[in-house]
This record gives structure tokens, sequence and C-alpha cells, in this order.
């Protein structure tokens, strides 16, 4: 399995894009930068768009790849829970800011959303999709991906600390989870739903408590201007806890 970060961090800029993620070419979770990232060949190879919750830094992108599938004459499905149905339906899709196409062209519309449950697996392609509620502030799933071959990688979106229930519910071999801000933001990261390098370093140790081992753990959703400090505190908790914990980065590729 080839995972390849098209954007790693929490705010949009020249050097720093929203985030998305890509797996093997046909499927990607959140829409952060899927149409500033991919050529347009390489949007019709996607098979399908898992979204982790309504936040506009992740859905930001359907809009605009749904618009190229649409001109293109064809179809995209993405797969979501009701939380974020219902964001896209009344606001980015609403017929007013931009056609919907969850119900448009009539009877053959661009978009099929396929709800996904918490704790539900869905096939796509091949490829086992769990769903795993984490700790945001808006309803948020985490997706697990086991691809045909048996590798195993979750990517938990935003999420705050509390993943005790999640960490019971998977066993990846790369993590991929977000960092948002250095330690001194605890207090923010707490109340909005987000992780520090020390509460990720908790979660972490929790994680190894549950299941016996670590998984290789690349951080995402990172603030681009407090990335220096973020990265210095990340590197003192893989040292820590003597395992490999990387910030990810746009074009990163990540192979299980
Ligand atoms: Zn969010
Ligand atoms: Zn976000």
């Amino acid at each position: 399995m080839n995972i390849q970060v098209l954007g790693a961090h929490n705010c949009e800029s020249q050097n720093s894009r929203l985030i998305s993620l890509l797996i093997d070419d046909t499927i990607a979770i959140d829409a952060g930068s899927l149409t500033s990232s991919l050529s347009f060949s390489a949007q019709q190879k996607l098979k399908a768009i898992l979204l982790t919750h309504q936040h506009y830094d992740h859905i930001r992108d359907v809009p605009t790849i749904a618009m190229n599938f649409a001109l293109h004459g064809t179809t995209i499905n993405i797969y979501s829970i009701q939380p974020v149905y219902d964001a896209l339906s009344t606001h980015l899709l609403d017929g007013k800011l931009y056609p919907n196409f969850l119900e448009k062209p009539q009877g053959n519309p661009t978009i099929k959303f396929t709800m996904v449950e918490p704790y539900q697996t869905v096939q796509i392609e091949g490829y086992n999709i769990l769903a795993v509620p984490v700790n945001h502030t808006d309803l948020t799933v985490g997706y697990q991906i086991t691809s045909p071959d048996g590798k195993i990688a979750l990517y938990t979106g935003d999420t705050g600390p509390g993943l005790a229930g999640c960490w019971e519910q998977v066993s990846p071999q790369l993590l991929i989870i977000e960092v948002t801000a250095p330690d001194r933001y605890e207090e923010f990261a707490r109340g909005s739903g987000h992780l520090t390098p020390n509460l990720l370093k908790q979660e972490l140790t929790i994680f190894q408590e549950l299941k016996g081992y670590l998984p290789r753990v690349v951080v995402v959703h990172m603030n681009p201007r407090l990335e220096e400090e973020i990265e210095a505190e990340i590197a003192a908790v893989a040292k820590a806890l003597n395992n490999s914990i990387n910030l990810g980065y746009e074009g990163m590729q990540l192979n299980l």
C-alpha cells in the first residue's frame, strides 16, 4: 500500500496545503487539497473519497472535484457520516454556492454518497475500511484501511485526547494522526479537540499498554507557523517512546 500525503497542514499558503491523503492512487481521505494537488487524469483515477468530518479544511475540494467529474461526464463515490452529508447538502452543495452535485444531474448525480456508520466496515475496491469515532468537536471518524494484501493503516482525522476506545478497535502498522499545535497550546488543543506532542505521547502510551506495540507514526494537520516548534517537541516524544514519529509533508510517500 502506498499512501501519498497531498496536504499535511491545517492552514493553506503557497507552501502548505490542507489535509488530503491518497491511497494507491484510487482512494482519497479528506478533501482539503484534492483538486489543487492532483492533475485532471489523477483525479479521474479516484474511485472513492472518504471524509472524516464536516470542517471546511477537510471537505473544501468536494465542490471543485465534483465539478471536474461532472464536466467529464463521470461520477465519484463519497463515503462519510450523516453530519458530513448534512453539511454538504445544506452548505457547500446547496444549489446556491455551487450546483447540488448530490442530486444533479437528475437520475445520475455526479456524487454517489454512501453513508457510513461508526464501527461499520465498508469494502471499496478490495480494501476493507473501518470507520472509528475519535474525539473532536463535531462527530468525526478516523478510517482504518486494510489493503487487499493485508497491510493496515489508520488515519484519525482531527482528534483531541481520549483515544483509548479508538485504539481498542484498530491494529495499524502505520498511524497517521494529527498534531495541530505545540505543547504550550495544550489548553487550546483540549478545548478544540486537537493534539499537541505531549498529548500525542500520552495517547501513544495508552496505545502501547493496550496493544503491546507501537505503529510507525506520521503526524499531520500542523499549523505551518508553529511547525518548527512542533517538530522539535515531536522529536523528543519519538526519543522518549523509542519509536518512529515523523512530520508529514506535501508529497510525502509512505509505503507499507
Ligand atoms: Zn476539524
Ligand atoms: Zn482540520
